[in-house]
């Protein structure tokens, strides 16, 4: 056996790590007393030659290995040996490894020459570092499971507030109240004042980073936004976005937590801002009293979307009208983009409780709507749960991305205030059991086991990682480079 196993570890050529082999060999070398002309005479190569090889610059051919093992009284798959002869010699190598990586040059700091010289206190040292920042830079790119566990946290402070948070609430009254705007729609021209009042200008361009969805200048005190497409009513909520960011005194985000935060704090001063809540407030609770709420009434007053209509009636519906709620964004192939409840109603989740990206029950209003031959009006529907009977209104979103439903829904017990509550549309909903609608009938599971090899149309941005980065997504250059041209 042992000859079987030695004859295998001459013969085969595995692709060796030149950096280790080159710091064996001098191990070796150094320990039988022997000079680099010494030993590269005795083996037909100059002493340069030798030196790149025991630097780990050059790859030694198998005859020169082979002459440099018998040389040095060893077997040459003793030399392309994965493990290092030494402690010191192991740590060497992984100096040497940090400081050849593609991620060294960015890191703005000379190289240290591995050599005899270096104390090995400071060789742990560097090498300790090294391991350090690798770990912290993992940890900063994130993965997919980062991500997933960060939506989860979110929601759950959300949860928690009702959606509601003050702190923006008066952020963005005190900005209306600044430029004197009491009453009506947002207008680009409000737009404008509101972006004014903080020393800012709106620039509209073409040539925006294809990567962002506006950039700001601190320095011109500019925020650079796209043109608004033919057809698309604006791009009041990006502006007002980006203001958000000044506002609210965001710092550049320390992890992906942070960036998804402050991506909902701006999205929830937005929203703020186009249907405030001084306004808002006496209109609901003047429809609850109506027994008469609909969120087409604050789409249409405030000209808004359905979508932000349907976000601002979850932010004020249980802290002012004492109504639990929830709500969803769904693809119509019923994958959840957005969602948000505290009345109860279960969502789809996966291990580390994340929702985005999960398929919601078939029958539930929100992809019943879908179902529906006019696709132009709302539609209501109640569906019972496992955990209770709630009642639906959802509407179809057509978007450049695809289209989507938008849908806010209330427990039986406080449909009574909601417009639309006579509807005779129902359903029942038994998932998560899989028998409900995930689970195919046996009888086509049998005839096609084995036979069908569908291939996923992947929601690359729910599944992906998130390119590592200050701001996860964004290309840098792209910005820096556009900037630089409009300045
Ligand atoms: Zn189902």
């Amino acid at each position: 056996m042992s000859e079987i196993g030695m004859s295998a570890s001459v013969t085969t050529i595995t692709p060796a790590d030149p950096i280790a082999v080159g710091r064996r060999l001098r191990h070796l070398r150094r320990a039988a007393h022997r000079t680099l002309d010494d030993v590269a005479g005795a083996v037909g190569i100059s002493a340069s030659a030798l030196s790149l090889i025991e630097n780990g610059r050059r790859e030694p051919k198998l005859g020169v290995l082979t002459a440099l093992a018998a040389d040095l009284g060893t077997a040459p798959g003793e030399l392309l040996s994965p493990a290092a002869p030494s402690r010191r010699t192991a740590l060497e190598i992984e100096l040497e490894r940090a400081q050849r990586a593609d991620s060294f040059p960015a890191l703005g700091v000379p190289a240290v020459r591995v050599g005899p010289r270096l104390p090995t206190e400071a060789l742990e040292a560097l090498v300790g570092l090294h391991r350090s920042l690798a770990a912290a830079q993992t940890e900063r790119a994130a993965t997919p499971e980062h991500a997933r566990r960060a939506n989860a946290a979110l929601r759950e402070r959300m949860r928690l507030a009702d959606n509601y948070f003050g702190d923006i609430e008066r952020a963005a009254e005190q900005l209306l109240a600044a430029v004197g705007h009491s009453a009506g729609p947002i207008t680009r021209t409000v737009v404008d004042k509101l972006a004014a009042q903080l020393g800012y200008t709106l620039v509209h361009v073409t040539d925006l980073p294809a990567s962002t969805r506006s950039v700001t200048d601190t320095v011109h005190r500019r925020v650079y936004l796209p043109q608004p497409e033919a057809g698309q009513s604006d791009s009041r909520s990006l502006a007002l976005q980006a203001l958000g960011h000044l506002v609210l005194q965001h710092q550049v985000p320390a992890d992906y937590a942070d960036f998804l935060n402050q991506r909902v704090e701006i999205n929830y001063f937005a929203a703020a801002l186009l249907i405030p809540e001084r306004a808002a407030v006496p209109l609901l609770r003047n429809a609850q009293a109506e027994k008469d709420i609909a969120i087409e009434d604050l789409r249409d007053l405030f000209a808004v979307s359905y979508e932000t209509a349907a976000h601002r009636f979850t932010n004020l519906a249980t802290r002012h009208l004492e109504l639990p709620v929830h709500f969803m964004r769904i693809s119509s192939a019923g994958v959840i983009y957005k969602a948000y409840e505290n009345d109860g109603v279960h969502f789809p989740t996966d291990p580390t409780g994340a929702i985005e990206g999960q398929r919601v029950c078939r029958f539930w209003t929100a992809r019943q709507v879908f179902e529906r031959p006019d696709r132009s009006a709302a539609y209501q529907q109640y569906t019972d749960t496992p955990s209770g009977t709630y009642w639906c209104t959802s509407a179809v979103d057509r978007t450049p991305a695809g289209t989507f439903s938008v849908s806010v829904g209330v427990p039986y017990r406080q449909v009574k205030w909601m417009r639309g509550r006579e509807t005779t549309e129902r359903s029942v909903s038994r998932c998560p059991d899989p028998a409900c609608c995930t689970r195919p009938p046996a009888e086509l599971a049998q005839r096609w086991e084995g036979k069908v090899w569908p291939s996923a149309r992947v929601h690359s941005h729910l599944l992906a990682a998130m390119p590592p980065g200050v701001f996860p997504g964004v290309d840098d250059t792209e910005v820096l480079t556009f900037l630089q041209q409009h300045s």
